[in-house]
């Protein structure tokens, strides 16, 4: 499987820096579950009122359910902020919902671009994280909806480490703008949508709580990782991260430099860091070559993903990654 993404997509992968780099894909089957179901709502009439588009909804003025906004995420955790933020009944769809699919590879398909044509809200990360969206969004306007950009949200540039959802200031910004977002289109639920932004603020308290303790204990601690995903959060700790340019190369699906290499086996084989944050999502030959290296000089090795997995909330997530961190790291040095 991974074997076939380097060869689709050696030459997209470096968008992760520069989306003039990209080329068309070949479709992928596996983004097909993700991308279903928009696409079957508008192909079948008889599905119930909530599931519909709300383009439907406004043919169909008597059907109430039918006139909450639709929100297209390209990151399933922004879809799970939204859906928190905009309750049970929006209806939500991710494109990026598997854990087992690198997000740096990853090219839209026609079906993708449906799905967005019929979405009142559009939510997708920035800073070249998704070049995709920017071109879909391009060639689908005029649609009737409100983009919204986490990156724009945080003010940050292209450039910076793209994965913005694991630093803590960005939810919490990304929660107001979609809850401003869903009131503008659907006033009739405005306070609905500020109570649940509150709501979910406040679920966020237990992980700030948690990383000011973690950032109280473990401060200064050095940590490696194949891959930069959870470079903000390590930031947000205080840990000093290594590695970090063999990391940019793992996530850009380029060969890491040799000297860049001979470093991150030194840290390990010498035990200078206390842990290796393994992204299973984003890896490559050297990547898990640095996994086995850890296993077999005994640094703790913590894994973490890019993609929100099946079944859990972003901050059930992050408190997970967290407690496997903090044990981690309360180990023998
Ligand atoms: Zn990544």
């Amino acid at each position: 499987m991974r074997t076939a993404s380097i060869l689709l997509a050696s030459a997209v992968a470096l968008g992760g820096i520069n989306p003039a780099s990209g080329q068309p894909a070949t479709e992928r089957p596996s983004v097909a579950p993700a991308e279903r179901p928009s696409v079957v709502a508008a192909e079948r009439p008889s599905v119930v009122a909530a599931e519909r588009p709300s383009v439907v909804a406004a043919e169909r003025p008597s059907v109430v359910a039918a006139e909450r906004p639709s929100v297209v995420a390209a990151e399933n955790f922004y879809g799970d902020v939204a859906r928190q933020i905009g309750g049970p009944e929006l209806p939500v769809t991710s494109i990026l919902s598997s854990p087992d699919q690198d997000p740096h590879l990853f090219e839209a398909s026609p079906a993708t671009a449906r799905a967005l044509a019929h979405a009142r809200i559009v939510i997708y990360n920035g800073v070249d994280y998704d070049p995709w969206m920017t071109k879909l969004i391009r060639a689908t306007q005029g649609a009737d909806r409100r983009v919204l950009v986490a990156g724009d949200l945080v003010h940050r540039q292209t450039g910076v480490n793209p994965h913005l959802w694991y630093d803590p200031a960005v939810m919490p910004a990304v929660a107001s703008g979609l809850a401003d977002a869903l009131a503008a289109v659907d006033p009739a639920h405005a306070a609905d949508y500020q109570q649940r932004l509150q709501a979910f603020t406040a679920s966020l308290k237990p992980l700030e709580d948690k990383i000011v303790a973690l950032r109280t204990r473990f401060a200064g601690t050095p940590v490696t990782a194949t891959e930069p995903v959870f470079g903000y959060m390590a930031n947000a700790l205080g840990l000093v991260m290594r590695n970090e340019r063999f990391q940019l190369a793992v996530m850009n699906d380029t060969e890491p430099r040799a000297s860049d290499i001979a470093a991150f086996e030194a840290d390990l084989k010498g035990r200078r860091v206390r842990a290796l944050l393994y992204n299973s999502q984003a890896t490559g030959p050297t990547a898990q070559r640095m996994l086995l290296l850890a296993k077999a000089a005994h640094v703790p090795v913590v894994g973490v993903t890019e993609t929100e997995p099946a079944g859990t909330t972003y901050q059930a997530w992050m408190a997970a990654e967290l407690d496997a961190l903090e044990a981690a790291l309360s180990g023998p040095p």
